[in-house]
């Protein structure tokens, strides 16, 4: 069967050694004669699957014992209120850093809690940045800095983090997660979808400083509250079974491959052959500024809407898919997250060097 290369920004790819175990184990999980979709969520089998699956993120991202690590629904959307019904306990103030519009939306959903106040912003430049940032930027009285680590739509990321004194960090790691080694005890908290680096879309990954948790805001619902997943380690209610187990299989696939040193290596690699061309082409170039660039999504534009357009389709005839900007960037974007061979972007450029020799 043939399979596309495809670049979408999510939900992306998944890794075919994960997708193949997944149809093996469709109609019975392990012997037990049910798929995972159909067991129950208080058995021990699935019990084993979703232990297991924290215990494996545990280990991939050398979480430390003080942080609490749970799995939610609602997407990473349901964080942008969730953070500040939780952590927004002591002033009722939050720090934001705008680079893109998942901050733009964490920004305005937790402005309907409390104080929020926008430190920096790239927004005068389509994003294309990420602000030089200071500590003295920073309210030391707020409850949390809130950050989106890899902006997936303009392609940039940070690579050195905000020095924010002893104001928890907070950051949206959606579409960088696993991607590359982080330092967890720098962060109060981390959230991500899964829909881009780690499972089907339904599932949502909540990292948390222990001490960080207990102090939600006296109206927050149930469902809202971490303290309520905490307590029932993720089953408070019925989990997205069958997502955490493609977890389980997508994390148990990157330990194989060397655990997360060894996927950062392969993605600097796959992101260097794209920057590279890149940087030398006369045709295509990249959007953001050189020392911002996203391992994860590359953006990048020809010099005319026909250009473009042209690209886009041709390059979807020969099986390269999901290469259409967002809208307010336009042109292109390559999103290479974890599942993305190296060989789907080494055949990308050989199709760009192609493309360009015969449109010049
Ligand atoms: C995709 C994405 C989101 C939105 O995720 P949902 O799961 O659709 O709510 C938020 N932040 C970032 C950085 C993303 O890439």
């Amino acid at each position: 069967m043939k399979r596309v290369y495809n670049f979408s920004a999510g939900p992306s790819m998944l890794p075919e050694e994960v997708l193949k175990k997944a149809a093996d184990q469709m109609l019975s999980y392990e012997g037990c004669g049910m798929s995972v979709m159909e067991m129950s969520h208080r058995s021990k089998v699935f019990e084993s699957i979703i232990y297991g699956a924290e215990e494996l993120l545990r280990e991939l991202m050398n979480i430390p014992e003080d942080y609490h690590v749970f799995f939610l629904q609602g997407g990473a959307s349901t964080q942008f209120s969730m953070v500040p019904l939780n952590l927004m306990n002591k002033n009722n103030k939050a720090d934001f850093v705008i680079t893109g519009q998942w901050s733009k939306k964490a920004f305005s959903e937790a402005s309907r809690y409390g104080d929020t106040r926008k430190v920096a912003s790239s927004e005068d430049s389509v994003f294309s940045y990420i602000p030089k940032l200071d500590k003295s930027m920073f309210d030391m009285d707020a409850d949390y800095v809130h950050i989106t680590h890899n902006n997936t739509i303009y392609g940039t990321r940070y690579t050195t983090l905000p020095d924010t004194g002893n104001v928890p960090l907070v950051a949206d790691i959606s579409s960088d997660v696993l991607s590359q080694n982080i330092d967890v005890s720098k962060f109060g908290l981390l959230y991500a979808g899964a829909q881009k680096n780690i499972a089907p879309a339904g599932v949502t990954i909540v990292i948390v400083k222990k001490d960080l948790v207990g102090n939600a805001m006296e109206s927050t619902p149930v469902m809202l509250n971490y303290s309520t997943h905490i307590k029932d380690r993720s089953m408070y209610n019925t989990p997205p079974c069958y997502c955490i187990y493609i977890m389980k299989l997508v994390l148990e696939w990157l330990k194989n491959l060397g655990g997360v040193s060894a996927m950062q290596t392969i993605n600097e690699e796959k992101a260097a052959i794209l920057y590279d061309f890149l940087d030398n082409s006369d045709m295509f170039k990249g959007t953001v500024v050189k020392e911002d660039r996203s391992l994860m999504n590359v953006p990048f534009i020809c010099p005319t809407e026909e250009l473009n357009a042209k690209f886009i389709s041709e390059a979807a005839e020969k099986g390269f898919v999901n290469l259409k900007g967002h809208r307010t960037v336009g042109g292109m974007r390559a999103s290479i997250y974890n599942a993305m061979p190296r060989e789907g972007v080494v055949k990308l450029v050989e199709f760009m060097k192609d493309f360009e020799s015969k449109n010049k």
